[in-house]
């Protein structure tokens, strides 16, 4: 029978993938992430069976301006996560910035030293070219570490811009990387990124001006700890990646807000929020991709196009006859 919403065909052909996946094979999840990058159907049927095992790994995010240290700071965070024993998938987007080949050199850096620890498995990501969004392929590629077994997702990001605002729809934790001498600060308070962080981590402390910034941070905090009762006072932390120094206390800061998190009830909040948007999000984007792609295999978009501009016709009845043989038709989910 032809049930479009079903998939029983793929979901039997992928049935060794989701297998691999849950046990923690890296060659499984990345071709799993590829199929969902590319928005590959076998890729939808192998997440219908992982589903029920994600949820489980806490989702770190680390932003910052590119060459604020994001990629040292995520090595060492790795490195110290792995001596508590815990295991961790990083997920390092904007590798291809053109701001700087730092990233990219970062991320090679990277795959050396921790490449060979099977207790990571490290994706680096474009920031262009995915067909369902960034922030769709990111938050696919965390549910894949996070069925697979590691503790720990790091997602990686540049902050700058809208894709970035969406970590904050993914991670448990946000940290915000900032450096002394740069205004970023300044910057950032002014672009209301300040309001996406969970803990701030000063970063290349070993510059003039550390205290400078520490003291701006601290200032906003406080100023925001007693506009906003009750909620989450941000910690701040200094660092120096290059030296390992300070890491120690991030962990320490994610861990106390995630104990927040937990404390309050908060985490399932967020989370139930997050299930919600993303639910939403995930049918907005079927839906129209499905409705699109039926006008334009058929030839009717044309047609229909050349109709309004004649003002035979108009696009809000089309709009609405199309929705009603939408749903309409007998959907079998
Ligand atoms: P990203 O673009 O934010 O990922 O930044 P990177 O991790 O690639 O770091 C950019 C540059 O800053 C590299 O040359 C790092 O070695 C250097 N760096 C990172 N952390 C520190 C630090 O704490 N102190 C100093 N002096 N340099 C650092």
């Amino acid at each position: 029978m032809d049930a479009p919403f079903h998939l029983p065909k793929e979901a039997l052909m992928t049935m060794d993938y989701v297998k691999e996946v849950l046990d923690g094979s890296p060659r499984a999840a990345a071709r799993l992430i590829s199929w969902l990058e590319d928005e590959d159907e076998r890729g939808h049927a192998c997440m219908e069976q992982l589903y029920a095992h994600t949820g489980k790994a806490y989702v770190i995010g680390i932003t910052g301006s590119p060459g604020a240290g994001k990629s040292t700071l995520t090595d060492k965070l790795t490195h110290a996560l792995r001596r508590k024993g815990l295991t961790v998938g990083i997920v390092a987007v904007d590798p291809s910035s053109p701001f700087t080949g730092g990233a990219l050199l970062g991320d090679r850096v990277r795959m050396s030293r921790l490449s060979t620890d099977p207790g990571v498995f490290i994706r680096s990501m474009a920031t262009r070219g995915f067909l369902g969004g960034l922030a769709k392929a990111t938050a696919d590629v965390v549910k894949v570490l996070d069925a697979s077994g590691k503790d720990v997702v790091v997602i990686e990001t540049v902050g700058v811009g809208q894709d970035e605002v969406d970590i904050i729809g993914i991670a448990d934790t946000t940290c915000l990387v900032l450096v002394p001498g740069l205004g970023d600060a300044i910057q950032s308070m002014k672009a209301g990124i300040m309001e996406i962080a969970d803990v701030f981590v000063l970063n290349k402390a070993d510059h003039a001006g550390a205290d400078q910034l520490w003291a701006e941070v601290t200032f906003r905090i406080e100023q925001d700890a007693s506009i906003k009762p009750g909620s989450w006072v941000r910690s701040v932390v200094k660092t120096v990646a290059v030296e390992d120094q300070g890491v120690v206390d991030l962990i320490v800061a994610i861990e106390q807000h995630r104990h927040w998190l937990e404390q309050t009830g908060k985490f399932q909040e967020q989370r139930r929020q997050r299930t919600r948007q993303e639910t939403l999000r995930m049918i907005h984007n079927e839906l129209f991709r499905r409705v699109r792609q039926h006008l334009t295999d058929s030839g009717a978009l044309d047609q229909l196009v050349e109709e309004i501009l004649n003002r035979q016709r108009d696009p809000y009845s089309i709009m609405r006859e199309l929705l009603g043989n939408v749903f309409n038709q007998p959907v079998h989910l």
